[in-house]
């Protein structure tokens, strides 16, 4: 009684100073077995944790002794087996490592998607609390996890997040990753070979089952009445389930409906398109992974050209990136406009006239008709003079001199020259060529 009394107070130290994620982790599975003279003796369920918490925690839990009682003790830290929980009952026995490559459900998860690296934004923030909430509690609060989305939207990745961080947590849990293909071709062997014995004990033994993409058990009888006990059995003993899909589990055709239930029975979250701002991140991230570094300019035009998913801002990102290697050049917004052809993007302004072009000009930089085609010199109409030229050359294939003659009776030389000049500060000068797409934008907006 006083030893429990004691450990509280040691706890209740060790608790103000450690996240409250960190605390259940390391501390709900520890006790504290007896006090003797100058030695306080901790006893923990599994090697794993002893090593962990020496590694970590040994002064914390001096310090917090010392707090707590009043004097200085010596931690040692006893492993107790018979205190293991029974969910993450795996002893690392040698046997056990051998069973598990023999079962195969070594955990392989591809270390490259975690939940660190994965990048948060309005498009998938709650799933992405959810897939933390489940770290913290597996098996729980939220089981199953049913995550659904569009292709490429992280689905995998978040999943797969889950399934690190639980085992970087514990690295005893027994986890099976799979698609749901593999789960139906496993089944479909497994009565094949007459080993159901075999395959039920793979995957309801583990505690964390994850299956991808489980909307390809549509139409698959068996695999679906299989899964369905699979999922009941995991469920009462509170492994975690995480599932994604492509849709959320009402739209998958061809769904029991006993199967549909379960899956809203949890928390089901869906990962939309990334925002602009999710897709600056996004990239942002990727550049830093492969050592590259983007202006916050490049990653915006990026980001602006390309209103898709994660996977295939990746793909254009990398795209972009090799290209430029290959061109030698170093990427500034300006190649980067270049090669997303931006200006070419702004398609040939097929039907709009030329009093419609000069009347948005004039409009746009807030002059009068007359003094785009008078004789006045300034700086303020020579922009908007030569932009003329530009647009009535490339987009209306007007000749230099019909443009010349449009634009207050100027000799076509002059029009040659200015079209040619502000041309070429488009690929260069960074205010004109953002002047240059706006008023071309303005442009198809007539442009039925
Ligand atoms: P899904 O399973 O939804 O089709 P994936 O999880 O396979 O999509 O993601 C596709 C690619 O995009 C992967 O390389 C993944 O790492 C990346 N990705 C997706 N979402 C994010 C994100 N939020 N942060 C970082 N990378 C992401
Ligand atoms: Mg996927």
């Amino acid at each position: 009684m006083e030893t429990q009394k004691s450990w509280n107070r040691i706890l209740e130290k060790i608790k103000q100073q450690i996240s409250s994620a960190n605390f259940r982790t390391w501390f709900s599975s520890a006790s504290l077995k007896n006090i003797n003279g100058e030695k306080l003796i901790i006893s923990v369920p599994s090697a794993f944790i002893k090593e962990q918490l020496s590694l970590r925690y040994l002064n914390l839990i001096e310090l917090s002794s010392e707090q707590a009682l009043g004097k200085k003790l010596q931690i040692e830290l006893v492993v107790d087996s018979s205190k293991a929980p029974k969910k993450n009952a795996v002893q690392f026995e040698e046997e056990d490592i051998f069973q598990l490559n023999q079962s195969n459900i070594t955990p392989i998860l591809n270390p490259k998607y975690t939940l660190e690296n994965f990048v948060v934004g309005l498009s998938n923030n709650v799933a992405y609390a959810a897939a933390q909430a489940i770290v913290q509690n597996p098996g729980t609060s939220y089981n199953p996890l049913f995550l659904y989305g569009g292709t490429g939207v992280g689905k995998t990745h978040l999943m797969l997040g889950i399934g690190n961080a639980i085992l970087s947590k514990n690295p005893h849990t027994k986890i099976i990753y799979c698609s749901s293909e593999k789960f139906t071709n496993d089944y479909v062997e497994a009565i094949q070979t007459r080993r159901m014995g075999e395959l039920r004990n793979r995957y309801r033994s583990v505690d964390l089952l994850l299956i991808d993409d489980i909307q390809f058990f549509s139409g698959r009888e068996g695999t679906q009445e299989e899964f369905f006990h699979t999922f009941n059995e995991l469920q009462t003993k509170n492994s975690q389930i995480v599932l994604t899909s492509d849709n959320p589990p009402n739209m998958i055709a061809k769904l029991e409906d006993r199967l549909k239930s379960r899956f809203q029975g949890g928390l089901m979250v869906d990962i939309q398109m990334p925002d602009f701002d999710t897709r600056v991140a996004i990239l942002k991230a990727k550049c830093q992974e492969r050592g590259e570094v983007l202006d916050e300019e490049c990653l915006n035009l990026i980001a602006q050209a390309f209103e898709t998913n994660a996977r295939e801002l990746e793909g254009k990102l990398i795209q972009i990136l090799q290209i430029l290697k290959i061109q030698n050049k170093e990427p500034n917004p300006q190649v980067i406009r270049e090669y997303l052809g931006q200006t070419n993007k702004l398609a040939a302004l097929q039907n709009v006239n030329h009093k419609q072009v000069l009347t948005s000009i004039c409009e746009y930089f807030n002059i009068s008709l007359g003094d785009l085609t008078g004789p006045k010199r300034q700086k303020e109409l020579v922009l908007p003079r030569h932009l003329a030229m530009h647009i009535l050359s490339e987009d209306l294939k007007m000749t230099v001199e019909k443009i010349g003659h449009i634009l207050g009776g100027r000799d076509h030389t002059t029009v040659m020259h200015g079209r040619d000049r502000i041309k070429k500060l488009i690929n260069t000068d960074r205010e004109v060529q953002k002047i240059f797409i706006e008023v071309k934008q303005t442009l198809s907006a007539i442009n039925p």
